[in-house]
């Protein structure tokens, strides 16, 4: 350790949590296993920083995995779930919110027609897969390697984000009957995704993949892929889905399907449309929702789904985004802070590789390029660690995982990325 950082309070949290919760955390992602060392355990957060139980302050490039766009607890976010809060906290029952919040992200996302809001990434993601057999009437499904889609049991196949950072086998309590019809194929490869549509005729109800990788680091498309996907999609009666849990609202205001201008059957919505409350939302081609319940067969329900406080904070936080000038200046930021880095690393004799687009960066300790996952698991992950906690110490909490992205938001200054770059270069230099 190079520096001190007392984190008493943290240790003793934690130590009592892994008691009673599994791993003592609920969820995976957020212990430090990967990196070594404790989870810190925070106390608050605010804007660009978070603050520890033991009164430690850092800037968070980890921004709640994605939501906390606008900065944490943004004050518009905050004094409008206040005055939500006095109208109830859950009405099991049609709201206007509702209605808003859809009309919002249909007028956002070019291929949404109809959406419905549940409560998570994975509820998004699970719910469109049944959507897709039923509309196609086939069972199989293409994923990407590397790619996260939530914990269903059918994504459980060569997943991204935690299943990556454990380095987990597939998980056990997977059917095999079930992630029989999961098939898998390398990013960016689209001839291993023509082959595997080749070899299994008329069955492939579609493909999903995160369209800029998030849960494997940072990977964007190669171009032409996308295209590819959407072409051989069409050529064979199958879906393009687009996971944009990670993306959607971030990449751009209409996520990666706006920025690229390639547009699927249906895509995924999580994170960043709850402003820091628990939403997912899937939708798509009026055709195909059409066969959600109650209006078709397919079906899907949720107690809390369209919550009006989860709502209110979405809402606003699309209000926020909508303002002129938001992903160029995300842009702006996460390019010195990519380019930065990437610069630093050069000057310091480290290999490395990586790159941003809007608030979304990733660094690999690799000399790359990284293309797909195989790419990504050639990174220094020793190195990764001693990087971590070096940043840690320095006040700079990045996600621990060599395989996770980085976020930015809009209370992020160009102070804060000169401090992050100085603390960079400190570490770099004695790694
Ligand atoms: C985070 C994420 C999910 C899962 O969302 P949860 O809200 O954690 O269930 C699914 N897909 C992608 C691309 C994600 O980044």
């Amino acid at each position: 350790m190079t520096l001190p950082l007392t984190t008493t309070k943290s240790e003793e949290i934690f130590a009592s949590a892994q008691k009673i919760m599994p791993g003592g955390v609920n969820s995976p992602v957020r212990a430090f296993k990967s990196v070594g060392g404790q989870p810190i355990v925070f106390d608050r957060v605010k804007g660009a920083y978070a603050w520890d139980v033991d009164g430690n302050q850092y800037i968070d490039y980890v921004g709640s995995w994605g939501p906390a766009i606008c900065g944490h607890a943004h004050p518009d976010v905050i004094n409008a779930l206040k005055a939500a809060l006095e109208k109830g906290t859950s009405f099991g029952a049609p709201c206007l919110l509702e209605n808003i919040l859809a009309e919002m992200v249909i007028d956002a996302v070019p291929s949404v027609e109809m959406v419905r809001f549940v409560n998570s990434g994975t509820e998004a993601c699970l719910s469109v897969l049944r959507l897709m057999r039923a509309f196609t009437g086939r069972e199989k499904l293409i994923k990407f390697e590397g790619c996260y889609h939530g914990h269903g049991d059918m994504f459980l196949v060569k997943a991204g984000s935690g299943v990556a950072t454990l380095g987990l086998p597939d998980s056990p309590g997977v059917p095999k009957s079930v992630t029989i019809s999961t098939l898998t194929a390398p990013y960016n490869d689209i001839e291993a995704v023509k082959q595997l549509f080749n070899e299994n005729p008329g069955e492939i109800a579609g493909v999903i993949l995160e369209p800029i990788v998030g849960n494997a680091g940072f990977i964007p498309p190669d171009g032409g892929f996308l295209e590819g996907l959407r072409v051989l999609t069409r050529e064979n009666g199958a879906l393009l889905v687009f996971d944009e849990v990670m993306t959607g609202f971030r990449i751009a205001y209409g996520g990666v399907q706006e920025k690229f201008g390639v547009i699927p059957d249906l895509t995924t919505l999580g994170k960043v449309i709850g402003g820091g409350l628990p939403v997912g939302a899937y939708g798509g081609r009026r055709d195909i929702m059409s066969m959600v319940a109650p209006a078709g067969p397919m079906y899907q329900a949720g107690t809390l789904s369209g919550n009006p406080l989860a709502m209110t904070a979405g809402i606003k936080t699309l209000e926020l985004l909508q303002k002129p000038g938001t992903y160029e200046y995300l842009d702006k930021i996460t390019k010195k802070l990519s380019n930065g880095l990437l610069q630093i690393a050069k000057e310091t004799g480290h290999a490395a590789c990586g790159g941003q687009i809007s608030g979304m960066f990733g660094l690999f300790f690799t000399p790359g390029p990284v293309h797909n996952y195989e790419d990504a698991k050639k990174s220094d992950l020793a190195k990764f660690s001693r990087f971590h906690r070096g940043m840690l110490e320095r006040g700079i909490y990045l996600a621990p995982s060599q395989f996770e992205a980085g976020f930015t938001s809009l209370a992020h200054t160009d102070e804060d990325i000169d401090k992050t770059l100085a603390a960079a270069r400190e570490v770099m230099s004695s790694l």
